[in-house]
């Protein structure tokens, strides 16, 4: 059998694949994005396909691999770049990468926040130029956490990370939404599921945790940002396309919200010179949500565990429930 892997990945994920004996070998060995032309031509024939969350894996791919692929292993707990129904129509098998990676997308969410609200990197900034020039009483406040109130979008893994890590700081509220209340997922922290909007209006903090599907995508637009406290602060580490980022520029230009923090844009890598790089209250971040080194490499690990598995007929230590 035959497995292409679109990108360099973690050395522990590669060994596992190779030491199996189970698979050849092809990949595009590069840090840089596959370019679709060598994805269609690389995808050709093989049966197994290891991928990560910027390849696209549409219906010209799943076509240009054809009948052989069973097997698709992303590198990622996300899955928007697949396409879903497609690959289900086709009977081909998705491995995904859960669990290992929500300690440290959650405790990335956290730094973001406290970076955002009490304007980290802007500070940094004023040491480095000369405009700290004495202490000041009204120079540089934010916004602390305590007795504060919390609105989660998407209270699933990452979500319930982030609230654990949240209320030792003294949050006095959680509010949630998501697509039905899940009282065993919230119970911990007495989180209440509020709609969206009520969510918007009276919460000091959003933090968006969601997954990115037809419901969520825009979400949070010119109506959300216009429901928000001027006070509050908004956090995303979920998928860029869950935000309206024009609306969201209108909203901190305006000041009809404080901050936002963002780990994940549209598009992926942000334009250096788009606006919302312009402004001292927005505090934009690569993408680096599960960037530890031993994350990356669990997730290696299971991402090529995943694709074994596909390729074997086995069950899969991590599969998407189609
Ligand atoms: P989960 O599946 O555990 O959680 C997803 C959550 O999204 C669920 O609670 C679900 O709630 C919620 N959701 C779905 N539809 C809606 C909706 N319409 N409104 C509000 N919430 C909704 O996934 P994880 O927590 O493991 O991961 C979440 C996402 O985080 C991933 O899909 C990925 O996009 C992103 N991510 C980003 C990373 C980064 O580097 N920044 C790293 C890892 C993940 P319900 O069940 O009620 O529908």
């Amino acid at each position: 059998m035959q497995a292409f892997v679109t990108r360099r990945i973690p050395r522990e994920g590669l060994a596992a694949l190779s030491q199996a004996g189970v698979c050849s070998i092809q990949q595009w060995d590069s840090d840089e994005p596959i370019p679709r032309s060598e994805l269609l031509a690389g995808v050709a024939g093989k049966h197994g396909l290891l991928c990560v969350l910027s390849d696209q894996i549409d219906k010209e791919v799943l076509d240009a691999a054809g009948s052989n692929l069973k097997t698709i292993s992303t590198l990622s707990v996300g899955v928007d770049h697949l396409a879903l129904e497609e690959i289900k129509k086709r009977g081909i098998r998705v491995g995904y990468t859960p669990d290992i990676l929500t300690d440290a997308t959650a405790e990335l969410s956290v730094a973001l926040l406290l970076a955002t609200c009490r304007r980290l990197p802007e500070s940094v900034e004023e040491v480095k130029n000369g405009g700290w020039t004495t202490w000041k009483p009204l120079w540089m406040c934010g916004y602390g956490l305590s007795g504060s109130t919390v609105g989660i979008i998407g209270l699933g893994r990452i979500g319930q990370a982030v609230a654990c890590r949240l209320k030792p700081f003294g949050v006095k509220k959680f509010l949630y939404t998501g697509s039905r209340p899940k009282p065993e997922n919230a119970v911990e922290f007495q989180a209440e599921f509020v709609p969206l909007a009520k969510l918007a209006e009276e919460s000091d903090f959003v933090v968006v945790t969601c997954s990115l599907t037809p419901d969520t995508k825009g979400v949070c637009n010119k109506d959300f940002f216009s429901r928000m406290k001027k006070t509050s602060v908004f956090i995303n580490t979920s998928r860029g396309a869950v935000v309206n980022q024009e609306d969201l520029y209108q909203a901190l230009v305006s000041g009809q919200i404080a901050a936002a923090g963002l780990d994940v844009t549209t598009p992926e890598p942000l334009p250096t010179d788009h606006p919302l790089l312009s402004l001292k209250n927005c505090v934009i971040l690569p993408h680096i949500g599960s960037a530890t080194y031993a994350t990356r490499s669990a997730m290696s690990v299971l991402a090529a565990n995943n694709l074994l598995a596909g390729l074997k007929e086995e069950s899969m230590p991590s599969e998407l429930q189609l």
